[in-house]
This record gives C-alpha cells, structure tokens and sequence, in this order.
C-alpha cells in the first residue's frame, strides 16, 4: 500500500464506514479529518439516552467474521463487547440458531466512538456540498447514505442507484421486570411482517435502570412506507398493540414510549460497483455490501486499503 504521508482527505460521516476509513487512512500516514452532522458518533450505530435508560434504536447488534473487523474490535472494545445470550425467536416462536451476534456493553453508539479513538471529528457540522472541502483537502469521501450523498457532491439523481428503505422505531418502557416473553426471549426476528424486528433491552446488562421491562420495535418496510410522515408519538401509538401482543405485555404497565423515523434505514439494493465520480471525490458505505455493521466497517475499509491518489 502507498504510503500516503503529507496527502489529506476529509470524510463526510461518523458512521462505522467513515470510521474505518479514517483509521486506515490514518494508518497509511494520511492527514483525515471527518465532518458529521449529528452530535454524537455512530450514525445507523444509534443509541438513545432516555428515561435515564440507555436504549439502541438503529442497529441492534453486529457479527464478527471478517479477521479484520475482528482484530480492530479487540483492540478498541476490549471487554466492553458482550454477545447476546438470551434467544432470538421467530414468528412461530421457535429459537433461531444463527452466528453469535455481539452488542457494545454502553450503547451501539460507543461501538464508534471506541473505533474513532485518535481521529479528528468535527461533530455537529451538518454539510450542504461536499465541494468547498475540495480547496482545504485532496480528496473527499462521503460515507453519508448515497442519496445525500448525490447532493453533497452535486449530482443528478439516478447515478449508479442504491435504494434505501425506510423503517419506523420505536422504544417501550413498562414497568415491572420480567414481564411477559422478556422472561425467556432476546428478540422476535419476524422479516416482512409489520413487526419485523422487536427485543428486549433488559438482556443487554447494565442498560436498563429500575423495575422496567424495555422494548425496543422495528416496523417492517411496507408498513414503514405507509406511515413515513408520522411524528414520534403516533410511531410508538402504530407499533405498541403489535409490541403487546408479541410480547404479551399488560397494556396498563406503559410508562413511556417513543418513536423514530429511519427514512434511510437499509440498502434496498446495493450498488453492483463503486461510482465513477469527479476527481477527488469518493464514496463508502454499507451501499456498496449490505445492511450490516460490520460490512459497513468492511466497505470503508477496504476503500481506504485501495484508495489511491
Ligand atoms: C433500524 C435499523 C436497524 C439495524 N439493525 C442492524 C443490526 O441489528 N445489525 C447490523 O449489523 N446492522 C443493522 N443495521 C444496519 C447498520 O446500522 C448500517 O448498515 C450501518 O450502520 C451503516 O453504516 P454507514 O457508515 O454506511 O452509514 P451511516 O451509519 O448512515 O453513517 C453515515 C453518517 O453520515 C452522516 N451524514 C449524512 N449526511 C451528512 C451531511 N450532509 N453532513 C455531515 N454528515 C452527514 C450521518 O449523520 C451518519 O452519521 C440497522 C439499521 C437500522 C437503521
């Protein structure tokens, strides 16, 4: 790999694929600077402070199988990965075998932050062009979804297309421990029914203060795109009787809820290869793999491994 000393790159994201570039062009001996519109790291990696609950509403947990991802983990997590233990179910409710799946003990937002150690980040530097980064770095890469992306860099719509799909969150907190399916369930993963992911927070140790059952809900896509426009509250109010029932929760125990719009959750279908782009300009992101933590992490660093000036 070319040693890329004295060479700069500004990387629009603090997602796991803007974070992993940035570590390996770092290593590489680049100047990098990453540039995030939020005020936290982590992007779909999201974890909510609420309640004085501790809840993930974006990616709930991640593989590990590629020896890199592996090995850059150990050494920016340490201990502080923990893998699920508690089943996952299907809509039948039987137990699903599948690989270990892991979570980050503080919030699946820390999972980046620990990544990010030793990387510039600008947060709360919401960018309307990619452009005037142009006369400050030698290169950009935009690892923001490939929709935003097109704006960022000035491009017409339709360009070497990725479609995303949206989903509908929402976060439940009932009081009392235990209660219902939580008692013997992690999780009901049910693809393409209106609930299509659900899970217990409370099976995540250390997460959950007090006599509380938490659940966390994910609509499923088609239900998620007839009631896009929904605000917070009537998110929670569409997903709580199908959470309830799931979960065979007492509908009196609610003591809060609280939605979320995903409006680009998921790759709906990937890019088959990276764009041709203006010079100078780049893109990463988990639309050049699949929906996953860990491919997201992979497709910023293998850019970054291949990148050349
Ligand atoms: C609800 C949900 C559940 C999921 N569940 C799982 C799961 O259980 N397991 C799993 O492996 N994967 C899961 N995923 C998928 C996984 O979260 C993503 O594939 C991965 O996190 C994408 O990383 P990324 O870096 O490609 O993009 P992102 O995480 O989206 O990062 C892009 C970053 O760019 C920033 N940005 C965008 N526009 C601008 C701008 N104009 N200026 C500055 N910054 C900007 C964004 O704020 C964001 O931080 C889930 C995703 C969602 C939404």
């Amino acid at each position: 790999m070319k040693d890329l000393t004295s060479h700069s790159v500004a990387i629009i994201g603090a997602g796991m694929a803007g974070i992993a570039a940035a570590s390996q062009l770092q290593q590489r001996g680049a100047h990098v600077e990453i540039f995030e519109k939020s005020r936290g790291l982590g992007g779909r990696c999201a974890t909510k402070r609420w309640q004085e609950q501790t809840m993930d509403h974006g990616a709930q947990d991640f593989t590990q199988r590629d020896p890199r991802f592996i090995e850059a983990l150990a050494q920016a997590c340490g201990d502080r990965l923990l893998p699920i233990t508690m089943p996952l179910r299907d809509a039948h409710g039987n137990a699903l075998q599948g690989r270990q799946r892991w979570f980050h003990r503080e919030g699946m937002s820390r999972l980046a932050r620990d990544l990010a150690a030793g990387v510039q980040v600008h947060t709360a530097q919401e960018l309307s062009s990619a452009l005037p980064l142009l006369e400050r770095f030698d290169a950009v890469l935009s690892t923001a979804p490939w929709p935003q992306t097109q704006r960022l860099f000035g491009l017409q719509a339709g360009a070497a297309a990725a479609s995303y799909l949206p989903c509908l969150a929402a976060l439940f907190l009932y009081r009392g421990l235990a209660l219902g399916r939580s008692a013997d369930t992690h999780g009901f993963h049910q693809p393409g029914m209106d609930l299509a992911w659900s899970a217990c927070e409370n099976h995540k140790p250390g997460r959950i203060q007090g006599e509380f059952t938490a659940i966390v809900a994910h609509a499923g896509t088609s239900l998620s795109q007839r009631h896009l426009e929904l605000g917070p509250e009537a998110i929670a109010d569409l997903l709580r009787p199908l959470v309830e029932q799931r979960w065979q929760l007492p509908p009196e125990a609610l003591a809060h809820s609280l939605g979320h719009r995903w409006r680009l959750a998921r790759v709906g279908q990937s890019m088959s290869d990276a764009p041709a782009l203006p010079a100078g300009l780049h893109f990463a992101g988990d639309a050049l793999r699949q929906s996953r933590v860990e491919d997201a992490w992979l497709a910023g660093h293998q850019w970054a491994c291949q990148y050349q000036p």
